[in-house]
């Protein structure tokens, strides 16, 4: 403070100064009025501008007000010019300015430069920022012996450390934080008190005199041992092959070393996940760049302070072990994030382990020591615990550089609770809503006014865990952003664990409620993620969604605005024998999918093809012959199943779309031109609102003819995503001469595969499209609550105004 002073009284004395003129001088001072927006609360943004304006020698104020941060400043205006050039140019890592407003102000004459306290401003709402990686200041001190902090597994500071996972409620401050328990020591508690400090205001700071502290348990009863050596113990049960769960950012990993085949198959069988790729930390870029074949954008990925998981090329001979991920040629790899993480690499026999969510299947990930030893007793061979309390779960996010640039595949830790902005036009805002996703990566999202807060992935709403996880999330986003929903929206879907429970708590509150069609929602994400606010074109391509006809989409082309839409097109509809069934089972679509194209599904060949016993066949065939158990879908996801089961042989799935992930990864080395398989267009009376349908017999036929001459999976795998990309841009392009609609917005679960989101962008581009792909908001269901929040945002936006009007 005693230097700001002394630098601004020395303009002053400038200013006196009576051999000058003094007209000059009052015309070069100047006050204004800033406020700045966007993510600059509790991320070091208030001592930032402090210590820009102390080097600028102006004097002022800055403070936190209801939505962002409010400076006044004062001094000579290329001083004030300067300052405002590097508020935007030196931006601390963590923050992010959307807007800086100017104004101008009479000069005030105050002298020195102050940190206000919130309140000053009046109402604060302050948002609790996302959790951030170790930052490279940190992690310094971590290896630094000389360094009071050396190995101390929770030091942080401005520009790092955890936030929303040990936030309890607003205003994000040390005594709402589960780092309450801990009162700071003198020395921790003065670096927290100095603005020049790059600790201060850090509200998880702590060291090893004041601070949470580590140990493991190898039963459940027992400590047996803490700090350094409960460290040390872990690594060497990690090399032993042993399965360690370790207390993380936003919940228990469950770990083995990712060299260890063995190991890797315990764990399998223990978490009872016998398909689904495990995540792998690595230790560094360099160890990274020796398991995956990274690019420069995927390199840069795994280094945001996000540090998400990223699927990446897994690199031939790398030693990682055969179980980690079955069947793919890719690997989900990630940075350390926390410093107890990188103390585990810091030990050189260190390189990759495993790091996968600490939970039974699709249950939410264990938080709680109790919890985690009730819940995962039968999983680990030892726990790694620490004693600061994780209040909110979060799993880790996972992201992939699809057609060049980054796309979220599951949006959570490093990115939850940050908006996502949601531009409706020019002048509309959203009021208060609550839109509660879909059914599976289930994903919930509140808005208010421009901005959409998506929660962290919730997983399957199926039972009653996933609702209990899903409630606690929704209370306190509620209570985060001080949102109370006026409106809820929910799927078309009658059947949703999601839409019921919307529907019952709208009720109970008195609120209406808004139904929104999945594929529509998913379209209208991607035109909110890019502004588009007329009328696109929207594939929409994905497994399963209810259609407002009452049958299974997930094939559609759809001619979208943001408030309604038409089917202009989609995939032809075929039976999925068995219902649910025949998502499980891969063999049942190929039946489906092959009788519909009128093939003797119970033929020799054919059973031979699907891998169908004669009798299996024949009640499928009663089930189609009689529509009974098998409902109608128009889903790319079916089609994919279907195809993976006839080249791969894939006759059961052990997740989500695995079928699907086969076939893209077998193609992986085949070149992107190769001749598509034919996808025909069937005409429907479109003046009539008869949609088109895109039908797949002739795909079905040229597949199997491929089979029969011996051409290789790879290529056949290659050819079925280029016919169908073929088809969906030729669809667009009918879709064009109906309606002159040149932009076209791609979503769904199918565009999370890499090679049909490239292949469907440059073919529609060939055709003079402008094309739109999702980046901040998963083109999956977990987007799925951000497209739900635009189109009821804009539905009421749209009856607003026309009430307006009358
Ligand atoms: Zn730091
Ligand atoms: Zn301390």
């Amino acid at each position: 403070m005693g230097r700001c002073v002394m630098l601004v009284s020395g303009e002053r004395l400038l200013l006196t100064d009576r051999t000058q003129p003094k007209q000059e001088l009052r015309e070069a001072l100047l006050r204004r009025g800033v406020v700045v927006r966007g993510v600059v609360q509790g991320v070091g943004f208030r001592p930032f501008v402090y210590r820009l304006a102390l080097e600028e020698g102006l004097a002022g104020f800055v403070g936190n007000d209801t939505d962002g941060v409010t400076i006044e400043i004062e001094g000579p205006e290329e001083r004030v010019k300067a300052f405002l050039v590097r508020l935007r140019t030196e931006t601390p890592p963590l923050a992010r300015i959307d807007a800086v407003a100017v104004r101008e102000l009479a000069l005030d004459g105050d002298s020195g430069f102050r940190i206000v306290a919130s309140e000053v401003l009046g109402r604060v709402s302050t948002g609790i920022p996302a959790d951030a990686a170790t930052c490279p200041d940190c992690l310094r001190e971590l290896l630094d012996p000389k360094d009071r902090r050396y190995r101390y597994p929770f030091l942080n500071c401005t520009n790092c450390g955890p936030r929303f996972t040990i936030t309890r409620r607003i205003p994000y401050d040390r005594p709402q934080t589960s780092m309450a328990k801990f009162p700071m020591c003198p020395e921790c508690q003065r670096e927290y008190d100095d603005p020049l400090n790059r600790r201060f205001h850090a509200q998880p700071n702590a060291c090893w005199v004041c601070g949470p502290r580590v140990w493991i348990m190898q039963t459940a009863d027992s400590e047996s041992s803490s700090g350094e050596e409960a460290v040390e113990q872990t690594l060497q049960l990690l090399m032993e092959g042993k399965v360690v769960a370790i207390k993380g950012i936003g919940g228990f990993h469950l770990s083995v070393d990712a060299t260890n085949q063995a190991a890797v198959m315990r764990l399998r069988e223990r978490k009872r996940r016998y398909g689904k790729p495990l995540a792998v930390m690595v230790r560094d870029l360099e160890a990274a760049r020796q398991v995956c074949v990274l690019t420069a954008e995927e390199e840069a990925l795994l280094s945001t302070v996000a540090r998400p998981i990223v699927l990446a090329r897994r690199r031939e001979g790398c030693g990682i072990a055969e179980g980690v991920a079955p069947g793919i040629p890719w690997l989900g790899i990630f940075l350390p994030y926390a410093p107890l993480q990188h103390l585990l690499f810091a030990d050189p026999r260190v390189r990759t382990l495993v790091m996968t969510s600490a939970n039974l299947s699709e249950e939410p990930i264990a938080i709680d020591n109790e919890e985690a030893l009730t819940r995962l007793g039968g999983i680990a061979d030892a726990f790694l615990m620490h004693d600061r309390e994780i209040l909110q779960r979060c799993d880790d996010s996972v992201a992939a550089v699809v057609d060049g640039a980054p796309q979220l595949v599951r949006r959570a830790r490093g990115f939850v609770p940050m908006g996502v902005e949601l531009p409706l036009g020019p002048n509309l805002e959203a009021p208060p809503l609550l839109a509660v996703g879909g059914h599976l990566k289930n994903v919930f999202a509140l808005a208010r006014r421009r901005f959409a807060y998506q929660s962290q992935h919730l997983g399957d709403l199926e039972n009653l865990t996933g609702l209990e996880f899903f409630r606690e999330s929704l209370d306190h986003l509620m209570r985060t952003f001080e949102i109370e929903p006026e409106t809820v929206v929910h799927d078309l879907h009658p059947g949703y664990l999601s839409t019921q429970w919307a529907r019952e708590w709208a009720k109970e509150r008195g609120l209406k409620t808004i139904a929104v069609q999945h594929h529509h929602a998913h379209v209208a994400g991607c035109m909110a993620e890019h502004g588009l606010t007329g009328e696109v074109i929207g594939l929409a391509l994905d497994g399963t969604g209810y259609g407002s006809d009452g049958k299974i989409w997930g094939g559609e082309v759809l001619i979208a605005r943001m408030e309604s839409f038409e089917r202009f097109a989609h995939l032809d509809y075929v039976p999925m024998p068995g219902g649910e069934a025949a998502i499980k089972e891969p063999w049942r679509m190929a039946q489906g999918t092959l009788w519909a194209a009128g093939f003797d599904i119970s033929s020799n060949e054919t059973l031979i093809l699907v891998g169908a016993t004669e009798k299996e066949a024949r009640v499928l065939a009663r089930m189609m012959d009689r529509c009974v158990n098998a409902p109608l879908t128009s889903s790319l996801g079916r089609l994919f199943d279907a195809v993976a089961a006839v080249v791969l042989g894939r006759r059961m799935v052990d997740y989500e779309a695995q079928a699907a992930i086969e076939l893209e990864g077998i193609a992986v080395d085949e070149p992107d031109d190769v001749p598509g398989y034919a996808l025909e267009l069937l005409v429907g009376n479109w003046d009539a609102h008869e949609p088109r349908r895109i039908n797949a017999t002739p795909l079905w036929r040229e597949l199997v003819e491929d089979l029969r001459i011996g051409t290789s999976k790879a290529r056949i795998a290659a050819r079925f995503h280029a016919g169908v990309a073929d088809g969906f841009a030729r669809a667009a392009v009918l879709a064009r001469t109906a309606t002159g609609v040149n932009q076209v917005a791609l979503s769904g679960g199918c565009m999370h595969n890499r090679r049909l989101a490239r292949l469907l962008r440059v073919k529609l581009e060939a055709e003079g499209f402008e094309v739109f792909q999702h980046r901040s908001v998963s083109p999956g269901d977990g987007g799925l609550s951000y497209g739900q929040v635009a189109v009821a945002a804009a539905m009421l936006n749209q009856s607003k105004l026309s009430r307006e009007a009358n």
